[in-house]
């Protein structure tokens, strides 16, 4: 079965994501995390001066595979080191190269080949997965959203500086040629502004359980 989980920047996807392919016992994979290894492996082979056709190049060479639910590149184990500012700063770009979503897409199908998946994204329900058998789509306001960035640590910014980077994340996010944000028509959405972690989990497994009746 595959569960497909869309939803904006901040909306607390992995959270949810996670914890439902732990509660499941299914393979989770974070397709955000794909897309800021690569942008990881162009900084640091290009600095910032990267063309298009050199970040294409590097994707190309880029090994995926998961090791005890993390994801490793070439071999390395990459999740603790690809959410900085500056990735976060260049990912949506990075990621709206047709060329370097196919490769991310073809990587994420052939892991997720012969298993049991929450998959996490943008576009996971409408264009990676468009016959995944649970589709979701998470949602919150952005105040929320920058409230929940903020509080989590991780970046150095000021409260209105990471609301300025989910907004242009927001807007890049949903005018992507190919796989933009959006919700997939047969997806159930959820709206988290106001629900808690469990509150939104347990929406999900209900859904999950529903299709495996
Ligand atoms: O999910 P996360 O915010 O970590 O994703 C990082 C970036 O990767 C997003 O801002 C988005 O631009 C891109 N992305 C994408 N398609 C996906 C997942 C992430 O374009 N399926």
């Amino acid at each position: 079965m595959v569960v497909a989980i869309d939803g904006p920047a901040g909306v607390g996807k992995s959270t949810i994501a996670a914890r439902t392919a732990q509660k499941m016992g299914f393979y989770y994979l974070n397709s955000g995390n794909f897309y800021r290894a690569v942008t990881k492996a162009v900084l640091e082979a290009h600095t910032d001066q990267a063309k298009k056709e050199d970040i294409i190049a590097v994707a190309n060479e880029c090994n995926f595979s998961i090791q005890d639910n993390c994801l490793y590149l070439n071999g390395k184990p990459v999740e603790k080191v690809i959410h900085t500012d500056l990735i976060d700063n260049r990912v949506s770009f990075f990621s709206t190269i047709p060329e370097v979503r196919d490769i991310v897409n073809r990587n994420l199908k052939r892991i997720a080949r012969h298993r049991h998946v929450v998959v996490e994204g943008r576009d996971i329900g409408t264009v990676v997965f468009p016959d995944a058998e649970v589709k979701i789509f998470l949602d919150a306001h952005i105040e929320i959203r920058t409230q929940r960035r903020f509080e989590q640590g991780i970046s150095s910014l000021s409260r209105e500086k990471i609301k300025k980077t989910i907004r242009s994340r927001d807007h890049s996010d949903k005018n992507k040629p190919v796989g933009s944000l959006k919700k997939a028509v047969d997806a159930f959405y959820i709206d988290t502004s106001y629900l808690t972690i469990d509150q939104v989990c347990e929406k999900v497994l209900s859904e999950i359980r529903k299709k495996q009746k």
